[in-house]
């Protein structure tokens, strides 16, 4: 099982380089130049002209999963069809705790869909809930490779919320475990302190009222203090403010932090709450202001944030269009999962953007080492496993598909040229221009 991948422009973390990676038996062999000799009778893919990166790595996926009273519209299946026809080899979801189950159940029950229906590596971040923890089932998953705990600020109603005197109680345990906690940064005070009866509950722009940016600026600005003081490592999901990832970069020199946003706060604008089918674009954090949206593109586009993750949440047409008058009917969430390198392309390396390596570091380097998987995954070098995709970065004009389920596209209509020539998982070519190659879903849970 060899396989050449010659004459590419090769996104290592020294740098890119022209030349070859060779793979065999699943792994990278070696990276360098004139590896046509060493390569026996390996199949040649020939990247002339072509990029060649890691596969990359979408932090944040909800799939194959209920929230709330909706099933989402994606199971794994469908959902690792998108991601590896958007260059994405691994996905990151979350295995959620229902009430009275044990925690070690909960994991098996999520690592146990991954072989049945996943084209694409996964691993899970664990969402514990409920008032005791079972501390030693906890313990017995971070050594099972389970690294990220993910918590709330919000969702009361859900069973997820934490108060801010529960997590100062939890973070000093999960840094003795070396867990890094994920938050849903969310002022509960902040939400609550809205007045409802003031909003006009048909127009789902009032979502942005309800959530508004303060709410997140300020449980970044505790979570950040209380992290400290735990010695906690802490990752803020979808980041929606500049002021909040101006908070995270300020803080990164004097403590283990990191964040992510995602593309809907880069390209979208709450603007678009007010169109007739804007309800669909409801997601929490909200969209925010135009001011905001170019802040935070320029925050990504000068370092300022680690990851560029999709927060894919796919609803059904069906559910996402009951809205009945009253917005809150709504599911919060969008898909974004097959769009995420796409459009992580468009920004970064686009009208002066910091180019390929700020997108290897953004959608592959970074989630790896923050979800445990560096360097396994998400580098190109010896050893490693041969996710790999073979980019053309000047296709011709296709059109940007963040799911293949049943649901509402935020991105329809946006088109690209990125073509994704090929793409392999571990050594195996699972898509081949642009089309997934006909073969049994073969992803790997990569915890447990
Ligand atoms: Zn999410």
């Amino acid at each position: 099982m060899e396989l050449l991948i010659a004459n590419g422009r090769v996104v290592t973390e020294g740098g890119v380089l022209c030349g070859d990676v060779l793979v065999r038996d699943g792994r990278i062999a070696a990276v360098g130049s004139d590896l046509a000799g060493h390569a026996g009778r390996a199949r040649v893919i020939d990247a002339a002209g072509l990029f060649v990166i890691p596969g990359c790595i979408d932090f944040h996926v909800h799939a194959d999963d209920e929230i709330g009273r909706w099933t989402l519209a994606d199971d794994l299946g469908s959902a690792s069809e998108a991601a590896l026809l958007g260059g994405v080899t691994t996905i990151v979801g979350f295995a959620t705790q229902r009430p009275g189950e044990e925690l070690q159940t909960c994991a098996a029950r999520y690592l146990a869909k991954v072989p049945a229906r996943s084209r694409c590596d996964v691993a899970f971040h664990l969402t514990p809930t409920g008032e005791r923890w079972d501390w030693a089932a906890l313990t017995r998953l971070v050594g099972r490779g389970f690294g990220t705990v993910k918590l709330y600020t919000t969702y009361r109603q859900a069973g997820l919320y934490s108060s801010w005197e529960r997590l100062a109680e939890l973070l000093p345990r999960l840094a003795e475990l070396g867990l890094r906690l994920l938050l849903h940064c969310e002022d509960d005070g902040v939400l609550s302190r809205v007045d409802a009866t003031r909003l006009d509950l048909c127009d789902p722009f009032s979502h942005t009222l309800l959530r508004p940016p303060q709410a997140e600026v300020e449980a970044i600005e505790h979570a950040l203090v209380l992290a400290r003081q735990a010695g906690c490592a802490l990752h803020i999901v979808h980041v929606s403010t500049a002021r909040g990832a101006r908070l995270v970069a300020a803080a990164r020199p004097h403590q283990p932090v990191s964040a992510e946003t995602c593309p809907q706060y880069l390209y979208l604008t709450e603007e678009a709450l007010r169109r007739p089918e804007g309800y669909r674009l409801l997601c929490s954090p909200p969209l925010r202001n135009e001011d905001t949206r170019q802040l935070l593109g320029e925050l990504v586009l000068a370092g300022a944030l680690d990851v560029l993750a999709s927060d894919h949440c796919p609803f059904s047409r069906r559910d996402k269009d009951i809205i009945n008058g009253d917005f809150r009917a709504v599911p919060c969430g969008v898909p974004g999962l097959g769009a995420l390198v796409p459009l992580a392309f468009e920004l970064l390396t686009e009208q002066g953007g910091p180019g390929l390596e700020a997108l290897v570091r953004m959608v592959a380097t970074n989630p790896a080492r923050l979800a445990g998987l560096y360097p396994r995954k998400g580098t190109i070098r010896e050893g490693a496993d041969a996710d790999l995709v073979v980019l053309d970065p000047c296709g011709p004009l296709q059109p940007v598909r963040s799911t293949l389920a049943d649901a509402h596209d935020p991105w329809a209509g946006r088109t690209t040229r990125l073509g994704f020539r090929h793409v392999l998982l571990r050594g195996v070519e699972v898509v081949r221009d642009g089309r997934l190659v006909d073969a049994e879903p073969a992803g790997l849970a990569l915890q447990g």
